[in-house]
């Protein structure tokens, strides 16, 4: 279950699709990533508190996310207006992306691919 904590610390301060009370079953790929890597101590949960968005970090690591995260999200085919075919600047991806961009540019995690989640 994803824990009200979770999407305190990654949904509410990070992604702009937040809405207060959402469900377990709504959240996306980028956050059960983030939930994963605390639950195998392969991070803190001090550690998703790295900072405000930073917009070039989501394009710096754009490929790696994509292939790791966001291929495997059920939201990417028609709810993700950041991983649309019609992208454009001013779209935001969600707040696991976003927590993961920062953890990478700080080198504190090597993410797992999604296969090897729980
Ligand atoms: S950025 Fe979009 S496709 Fe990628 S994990 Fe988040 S919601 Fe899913």
């Amino acid at each position: 279950m994803i824990k009200e904590a979770f999407m305190d610390t990654v949904c509410r301060p990070y992604c702009m699709f937040y809405k207060q009370g959402q469900k377990e079953e709504m959240a996306c790929q980028g956050l059960r990533v983030v939930k994963a890597l605390v639950e195998n101590r392969q991070i803190s949960e001090e550690s998703l508190r790295m900072g405000p968005k930073d917009r070039q970090l989501w394009a710096k690591h754009r490929k790696y996310l994509t292939v790791s995260v966001c291929d495997h999200c059920s939201f990417q085919a028609e709810d993700c207006d950041f991983q649309s075919p019609l992208f454009s600047e001013g779209m935001e991806p969600c707040g696991g992306y976003i927590v993961l961009s920062l953890l990478l540019e700080n080198n504190r995690v090597d993410l797992p691919m999604p296969e090897t989640l729980p």
